[in-house]
């Protein structure tokens, strides 16, 4: 039987000021068209997740990739998941720097090796051993994010400690989609917060966090401090809300909910289950995202819901 495909991405959940916003929609709105172009002509739903958050990976505007925010000695390092809801296959990248691409490192740990998780130079290694090219960590640095850090490291050494880091940027990049096969996929990509300590991975590529999907539940990629979505593994909370009966939208509220009153936790989330039915929720400003199927998209960076 075949399943009415659909597409939703994100690029982040913050207090995004009016200046970012049309950057991105642009970039979101890009990556629903690559990923659309690989569900619209009968592709999986892991090659167009793959292929939405290379668009925002390669985009400055994110904090993915190239443009990544900085850990606290000034490098860019990266976490990336990939998962196939039809298998439970999945491909995840920890503390990755030299790629240009994490998430295609990922889909490369899934497709290519018996593991799931590899990091650091392991997990480099095991990147190039597979064709990738490894890069100078200075070309994945850009001047913003020099600037940025400079301001948040002169903040901390006035004693202006912000440990919820609810606000600054959240701009992780991710995918879900269901494909006309009825199968699920989900990929997150992150440069992690803003002056973390190095070899820090927060809850993007770690399976059921930041990212998940299960044919039997939910797809799941979601956005913002990773420590309190890690303690809650909150992607997983949320899909089996959905394998219990919650649709997606009432399941994305519900864990957005949840995070905010166990921990005092900020970000957002997408959802999306094997009927077609998404959910997206947010506890910041703003967040991020959009939502392409046959009979057009829509693209959203509205005030709090
Ligand atoms: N969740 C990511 C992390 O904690 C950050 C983000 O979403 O921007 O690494």
């Amino acid at each position: 039987m075949r399943t009415e495909p659909i597409l939703v991405v994100h690029g982040g959940a913050w207090a995004m000021p009016d200046s970012v916003v049309d950057d991105h929609q642009r970039g979101v709105q890009k990556a629903l068209e690559a990923g659309w172009s690989v569900l619209a002509s009968g592709g999986s739903a892991l090659k167009a997740v793959e292929e939405a958050v290379v668009v925002m990976e390669d985009d400055e505007t994110f904090d993915a990739a190239k443009g990544s925010f900085l850990t606290r000695d000034g490098r860019v390092q990266m976490d990336a998941l990939i998962m196939d809801g039809a298998t439970l296959r999945a491909g995840g990248v920890g503390c990755v720097e030299h790629l240009r691409n994490p998430v295609r490192a990922a889909r490369l740990v899934l497709s290519e090796s018996p593991h799931v998780y590899f990091v650091a130079e392991g997990a480099e290694r095991f990147a190039a051993e597979h064709g990738m090219k490894l890069i100078d960590n200075s070309e994945l640095v850009i001047p913003r994010e020099r600037e940025r850090l400079a301001i948040a490291q002169a903040k901390a050494a006035a004693g202006e400690h912000d440990l919820t880091f609810a606000g600054s940027g959240h701009d992780t990049v991710g995918a879900i989609a269901l494909d006309v096969n009825g199968h699920l996929a989900a990929a997150t990509s992150t440069g992690g917060t803003l002056n973390k300590a190095p070899g820090r991975v927060g809850d993007s590529s770690l399976i059921g966090c930041g990212c998940y999907a299960d044919d039997q539940s939910a797809a799941v990629s979601c956005t913002g401090w990773g420590e309190p979505m890690m303690k809650l593994v909150l992607g997983k909370w949320a899909a089996d809300r959905v394998q219990t009966g919650a649709a997606p939208e009432m399941a994305a509220r519900e864990a957005i909910g949840y995070l905010s009153s166990r921990l005092n936790g900020h970000g957002g989330m997408i959802l999306l289950d094997s009927r077609g039915r998404y959910g997206i929720a947010h506890n910041t400003p703003r967040m991020a995202w959009g939502m392409r199927h046959r009979e057009g998209s829509y693209l959203g960076i509205e005030i709090e819901s």
